[in-house]
C-alpha cells in the first residue's frame, strides 16, 4: 500500500524512521564495511556493506517513496544504475532508445553494451508509431528520457507504456531532468525509473549517485542481485548527502521552475534570440503532453542566438559570470553549458545535429538565485 502522505511530506518523511540505536532523527553515516556477528549468520540484518548499509537503506527507502514505488536501489552513479538495467538483458536482445539522449547514456549503450551483443535503435519518440516500427521479436527494453537533453522534447510516457505492455517489453524512464516532483513515471506505467541523483535529487552539486525504483517484485529481486553481484554501490557519506538533498527537493524544484519560466519568457522576447526550447511555451510541439504528465515545466532550457555558430556560442558562455560554465545540472546554482563541445561531444556531429543539437546551442540549468540577477547576467553576455 502506498504512503498516504503528500509528495511535499514524503521528501522529508517517506520511508524514514528514527535510528534504532539511539533515536537519531537523521540517519547516522554508518561508515563501516562489515558488522559483528554473535555466531556465524547471527547478525542484525547487516553483514557486509556492498550488500546492505543502514545509511544507504534509509536513502533507498526515500527514493522508493518519492517515486511512488516499492523497491529502491542506490548506485555509485547514474550510469552505474543504467548499467544495472542493461545487465537484465542478454546477447541478441534489442533496445529502443530516445534519440535525443544524455551523451554518457549513448556512450554506455554504443561503446560498452553493443560489444556484448546487445543492439540499440535510437528513434524519435515524439510519436509512438516510430517506436512501434522498430519493435521486433528481440526487443526487450524501451529506454525513455523525458524531457530530453538538451532539446526539451517531451515523450508521452503513458502512450509508450501502453505500447510496451502490448508487446511485453520493459519500459525504463530516465527521470533525471524532471525529478519526481514534476513527474512520476511508475504512476504513468513505466516498469523502472532511473535517476542521476547527482542532479536535482541531491541538488547541491556535491555528490555523484544514481538510483533505480520499481514496483515489480521479480525485477527488484534481479536488480538487487545485480547491485550486490556487480557492486557499483554508493558509500554511506554520499547516501547521507543525497538523502539530505531530497528533503528540500520540493521547495527547490518550485523555485527552479519559477525562475526558468521567467528566463524562458525573457529570452523569447529578446531580439537577438532565434529559438528557445522550453516545454512551458504554448507553441512547444509537446506542450499538451507536458501539461498532462508533469506538474510544472522544470528548470532546464536551451536556446540559440541569431546567426550564431560554434565560436559565438562559446563566447556567450564564457562571458556569463553568475551562470557557471560547467557540465551537470540540477544544483542550487545556475550553470550554463555548450552541449556540442561538452555533454554531447561523445555523439557524432551528424547524429547530434539530426536531433537539433547544433553547434550554436546553449543549455541552461536555472538555479534558485534571485532571477533578476540571472537575467542581468544573460543580458550582459548576449548583449
Ligand atoms: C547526468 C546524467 C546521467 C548520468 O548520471 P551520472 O550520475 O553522471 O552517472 C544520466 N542521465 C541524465 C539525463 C543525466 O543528466
Amino acid at each position: 500500500m502506498k504512503d498516504p502522505l503528500h509528495f511535499n511530506s514524503l521528501t522529508i518523511h517517506g520511508g524514514q524512521s528514527p535510528d534504532k540505536a539511539y533515536g537519531a532523527v537523521m540517519p547516522p553515516i554508518y561508515q563501516t564495511s562489515t558488522y559483528a556477528q554473535t555466531t556465524p549468520g547471527g547478525h542484525k540484518g547487516f553483514e557486509y556493506s556492498r550488500t546492505h548499509n543502514p545509511t544507504r537503506q534509509a536513502l533507498e527507502q526515500s527514493l522508493a517513496s518519492i517515486e511512488a514505488g516499492t523497491f529502491g536501489f542506490a548506485f555509485g552513479s547514474g550510469l552505474a544504475a543504467m548499467d544495472a538495467v542493461l545487465k537484465l538483458l542478454k546477447p541478441g536482445d534489442e533496445v529502443i532508445s530516445t534519440d535525443d539522449l544524455y551523451g554518457g547514456s549513448y556512450r554506455l549503450f554504443t561503446k560498452i553494451f553493443e560489444d556484448f551483443g546487445i543492439q540499440f535503435h535510437f528513434v524519435n519518440m515524439n510519436d509512438p508509431k516510430y517506436i512501434e516500427a522498430a519493435i521486433n521479436q528481440n526487443t526487450r527494453l524501451v529506454w525513455v528520457e523525458t524531457p530530453t537533453n538538451p532539446m526539451m522534447n517531451i515523450i508521452d510516457i503513458k502512450a509508450v507504456s501502453s505500447l510496451c505492455k502490448q508487446h511485453e517489453i520493459l519500459l525504463a524512464v530516465d527521470n533525471t531532468f524532471a525529478s519526481p516532483y514534476l513527474q512520476q513515471p511508475l504512476v504513468l506505467g513505466a516498469d523502472i525509473v532511473m535517476h542521476s541523483a547527482t542532479k536535482y535529487l541531491a541538488g547541491h552539486s556535491d555528490v555523484i549517485l544514481g538510483s533505480l525504483v520499481t514496483n515489480d517484485k521479480g525485477l527488484a529481486e534481479r536488480i538487487g542481485f545485480i547491485q550486490n553481484a556487480s557492486g557499483a554501490v554508493p558509500g554511506p557519506m554520499d547516501s547521507f548527502l543525497t538523502l539530505r538533498g531530497i528533503k528540500t527537493l520540493h521547495i527547490r524544484m518550485q523555485r527552479h521552475c519559477e525562475n526558468a519560466a521567467q528566463i524562458a519568457a525573457y529570452l523569447k522576447n529578446h531580439p537577438k534570440i532565434e529559438n528557445v526550447y522550453w516545454p512551458g511555451f504554448e507553441d512547444h510541439p509537446n506542450h499538451e503532453v507536458a501539461k498532462s504528465q508533469m506538474t510544472d515545466f522544470g528548470g532546464m532550457l536551451s536556446f540559440v542566438t541569431k546567426g550564431a555558430n560554434y565560436e559565438s556560442a562559446i563566447q556567450i558562455v564564457e562571458k556569463l559570470k553568475l551562470f557557471t560554465l560547467a557540465e551537470s545540472l540540477g544544483g542550487v546554482e545556475s550553470l550554463a553549458g555548450h552541449p556540442a563541445s561538452m555533454t554531447h561531444a561523445s555523439i557524432p556531429k551528424e547524429i547530434r545535429e539530426k536531433s537539433g543539437v547544433v553547434d550554436a546551442l546553449i543549455r541552461l540549468s536555472v538555479g534558485i538565485e534571485d532571477v533578476r540577477d540571472l537575467i542581468a547576467d544573460l543580458e550582459q553576455a548576449i548583449g
